[in-house]
């Protein structure tokens, strides 16, 4: 109910703007499919890229249809960076995404506990694990693969569980290694989530959940989606 009287209020809220705004993200369906959730992260990040962008509208009465309770359409596991807010980037209002952002992306225990209660009991058919160009995280975990620095104990937990994608970057890669880092740690912080919970893994086995990773371009706000 609050989920739909949401959308209703985002389509009033842009008519009554219409002269200043363009279009705005088409309201959520009751129960997106995977792929329709993914389909309206799209849409909004080309909103948002095209200056299309309604966030101009959200306003504390959209919380109005949101008292009995949240259905967000997808999780997002993006960066703690000031430029990465995931609402701004893929254009959505309130109760459109629930939210986990630590620097670099990573997912941790208690990370992996808030994706699977919004997978489980939010009924959540998306996850998506955003990372970014120019991302301090990562590149402090390639100041330490490459010995320029020394692991800082109190930066540890950040940059530790990123030196693997680092490494896999450094192999596979020859070119954009800085780019190739950011992509392999999203990719492998999905993959992981794939088999971290068996929640996850039967939602994913049943169809109810896709896991996927994609990169924010830093400068353009472009979200490039990974294979
Ligand atoms: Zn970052």
């Amino acid at each position: 109910m609050g989920f739909l009287g949401f959308g209703g209020r985002r389509r009033a809220a842009s008519s009554s703007h219409s002269s200043t705004a363009g279009a705005a993200s088409p309201p959520p369906p009751r129960d997106p499919t995977p792929e329709e959730a993914l389909a309206l992260l799209k849409a909004g990040n080309e909103a948002f890229v095209n200056g299309r962008s309604q966030l101009g509208h959200v306003t504390a009465d959209d919380l109005a249809g949101l008292q009995d309770g949240q259905k967000p359409f997808a999780v997002i596991v993006g960066c703690a960076d000031s430029r990465t807010p995931p609402t701004i980037l893929f254009n959505q209002g309130l109760g459109r995404l629930f939210i986990v952002r630590v620097a670099g992306n990573t997912v941790d225990r208690r990370g992996l506990a808030s994706i699977v209660y919004a997978v489980r009991n939010l009924g959540c058919p998306l996850v998506v694990v955003m990372g970014h160009t120019g991302c301090g995280a990562v590149a402090a975990a390639e100041a330490v693969v490459d010995g320029k620095t020394e692991l800082d104990p109190s930066l540890e937990e950040m940059i530790v569980p990123i030196i693997p994608a680092v490494l896999t970057a450094r192999r596979t890669r020859r070119n954009d290694i800085a780019v190739a880092a950011v992509e392999e740690n999203a990719r492998r912080v999905a993959a992981k989530l794939h088999t971290s919970d068996t929640s996850l893994q039967q939602a994913v086995d049943e169809g109810r959940l896709m896991i996927v990773a994609c990169v924010k371009e830093l400068h353009s706000g472009r979200v490039r989606f990974l294979d």
